[in-house]
């Protein structure tokens, strides 16, 4: 078990957060009004940014509490020995001042217990965990959901030790699988416009004269008949085989057509997700595939 919540003293936090001179800082209302409770849970921070001389924002992806925006005063991002406490993709023990009535709670604590995962170092591994930062952020999970945080902590990990091959692999193999944990997933089973069902030729994927087109905004596949003169791009048998293995969370060796994998989640994690800006990490995602070797051929 690792949460654990309970009541703080009252007025002790209150103190904190409420304004002073407030009826709630002067403890005239009963603390229920306002109930603030301590809450502790695993948690990866996703994003950190300033918020005054001596304060940042801090937004974490809870195993407990879904993401949860915190500001944290006088947080110092360096331990005394130097070492990075509030890293981005960093996971530890975190403990915050929760209010029910605020979208904006209080840092208490992060004792990290992940080491660096490594993810500085290439920039691909560090913009795929953005990617996934800004899914999860995008969607903005209010409730604890322990099994996408386990997947999450995985692909992180494994975005840190992968080769570098395997890499594009397990960014879009987790942002699938936590997009179809999430209610998310592209239908390929048949044709999203008719409902008639798609013959892929041979089942290993070799036939390779069919295909077929992805609609990310209808979330699937178009016939033909259903998608002529749409100039949706094309997706043929491997690709299919692909996809749909990289939306249970597996990773094919080796990913063909990773700037149409990469273009499709884009365009259905915009659409879908809706997320207020445009999400970063493609647009730097996609320019460097070249540069780092990995296979970009489209089929
Ligand atoms: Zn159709």
């Amino acid at each position: 078990m690792s949460l654990r919540v309970w009541e703080a003293p009252e007025g002790r936090g209150l103190r904190r957060t409420g304004a002073a001179g407030s009826p709630t800082s002067r403890g005239l209302l009963p603390a229920i009004a306002h109930p603030m409770s301590l809450v502790t849970s695993s948690a990866i921070l996703l994003r950190s940014h300033p918020y005054s001389d001596s304060s940042r924002i801090l937004r974490f992806f809870t195993r407990e509490r879904g993401i949860v925006s915190l500001v944290g005063k006088g947080v110092r991002t360096r331990t005394s020995k130097g070492e990075a406490a509030l890293e981005t993709f960093a996971e530890g023990v975190l403990t915050f001042s929760h209010r029910s009535d605020r979208d904006l709670h209080t840092l208490r604590d992060f004792e990290r217990t992940s080491g660096s995962l490594a993810l500085g170092t290439e920039l691909p591994r560090f913009l795929g965990a953005s990617l996934l930062a800004e899914l999860l952020l995008a969607h903005a999970l209010e409730e604890g959901d322990p099994p996408l945080y386990d997947w999450i902590r995985v692909v992180l990990e494994r975005l840190g030790a992968a080769s570098t091959a395997e890499v594009p692999g397990w960014i879009l193999a987790g942002a699938w699988r936590a997009l179809g944990h999430l209610g998310f997933s592209p239908d390929l089973a048949r044709c999203i416009g008719c409902g008639r069902d798609l013959d892929w030729g041979a089942v290993d994927g070799t036939n390779a004269t069919v295909f077929y087109r992805l609609d990310a905004v209808a979330g699937g596949i178009r016939c033909p008949d259903c998608s002529s003169g749409s100039g949706l791009p094309k997706i043929g048998p491997r690709a299919h085989l692909d996809l749909l293995r990289l939306l249970g969370g597996d990773v094919p060796a080796p990913l063909r057509g990773l700037r149409g994998h990469l273009r499709f989640l884009e365009a259905f994690c915009t659409h879908h997700l809706a997320p207020r800006r445009p999400f970063r990490s493609f647009g730097m995602l996609l320019p460097l595939l070249g540069a780092v070797g990995w296979s970009e051929d489209t089929e």
